[in-house]
């Protein structure tokens, strides 16, 4: 099924989750375990990211959106990033998609890595987009950044920029995470005035543990309303106390959502079936 028609019915908010394969050196039946039980909870999709754990485990993306989709039932969207692949492994990629029948993909640029040439056939995001495109069989999604993508000039020139991304063909974008939901719902005004007419999913990541905390925001920039750091400062030493705090300040963000009519949650899982299930039971008769 290609996602974006999950879309078409308006009076019902998609949700979906992300995994992420295991690292090379951890056997892969180890997220199997964790699959099971994520699926069992029928999200709309689930996404699985490639290549965020190292160069080496990118052909378990296709293995395990492979499994969710074939063996568990649930769809799947394989993400896919391109600056560091060239057209023809881009193509085997493709091909392997084909063959497991996994039918949507994430587009995305990716991130640069220190020490690594960048391949060049591919710049940006949207000329993956376009190169897919025309190649067709595919449904394409896109990223998108409420705050800002770390490298661009300012948020006006990134929804711009966005807005290529669409034009070349992706039918539905995914948020980063954020903690401010007023941050969210500014940009998805820019982005509706840009003339981005897509469905946008809201990205949620329920924050359970400290270190996880310093690690996201390092990387992706997302601002922290005081409220958050509150709760954060007050439980760090209490580990049950923060997660079962990060997962009612994600429960009332996507509650929140909801009520203003967002298109879709798609929750950051950190392929934990406990989380997910919790938020899961918290918002499932809302959506
Ligand atoms: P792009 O859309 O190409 O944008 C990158 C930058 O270039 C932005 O600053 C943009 O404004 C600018 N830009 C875009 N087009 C143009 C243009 N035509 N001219 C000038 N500037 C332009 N990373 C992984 O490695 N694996 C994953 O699985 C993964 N999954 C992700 C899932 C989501 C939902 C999100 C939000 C991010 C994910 N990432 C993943 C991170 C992503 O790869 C990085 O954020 C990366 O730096 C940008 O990728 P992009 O596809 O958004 O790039």
């Amino acid at each position: 099924m290609k996602i974006t028609s999950l879309f078409e019915n308006k009076t019902r908010t998609v949700f979906s989750f992300e995994v992420f394969p295991p690292k090379k050196s951890s056997p892969i039946e180890t997220v199997f375990r964790k699959l099971d039980e994520i699926c069992a909870l029928k999200p709309d999709f689930i996404s699985v990211t490639y290549g965020a754990g190292g160069s080496e485990n990118r052909n378990r993306t296709c293995e395990i959106a492979s499994r969710i989709k074939n063996d568990l039932g649930v769809e799947s969207v394989a993400h896919l990033t391109c600056v560091n692949s060239s057209k023809a492994e881009i193509d085997a990629i493709l091909e392997e998609f084909r063959q497991h029948n996994i039918e949507n993909i994430l587009a995305l640029r990716g991130d640069y890595v220190q020490g690594v040439e960048p391949k060049r056939d591919f710049l940006y995001a949207s000329e993956l987009v376009a190169y897919i495109r025309e190649k067709g069989g595919f449904d394409l999604a896109g990223a998108c950044y409420p705050e800002g993508h770390v490298e661009a000039e300012d948020e006006i020139a990134d929804v711009l920029n966005l807005r290529k991304k669409v034009d070349a063909g992706a039918t539905h974008l995914i948020s980063q995470l954020f903690f401010d939901n007023s941050a969210y719902y500014r940009f998805l005004e820019r982005a509706r005035i840009a003339g981005i007419n897509v469905p946008i999913e809201a990205g949620i990541m329920p924050v359970t543990n400290k270190s996880q905390i310093e690690r996201m925001v390092s990387l992706c920039g997302a601002s922290l309303p005081a409220k958050f750091s509150k709760i954060m400062q007050r439980y760090e030493s209490r580990p049950e106390a923060l997660r079962d705090a990060g997962i009612a300040y994600a429960v009332e963000q996507i509650v929140d959502l909801i009520a203003n009519g967002v298109d879709g949650i798609h929750l950051y899982t950190m392929n934990n079936p406990y989380i997910a299930r919790k938020i899961t039971e918290a918002v499932s008769s809302l959506l």
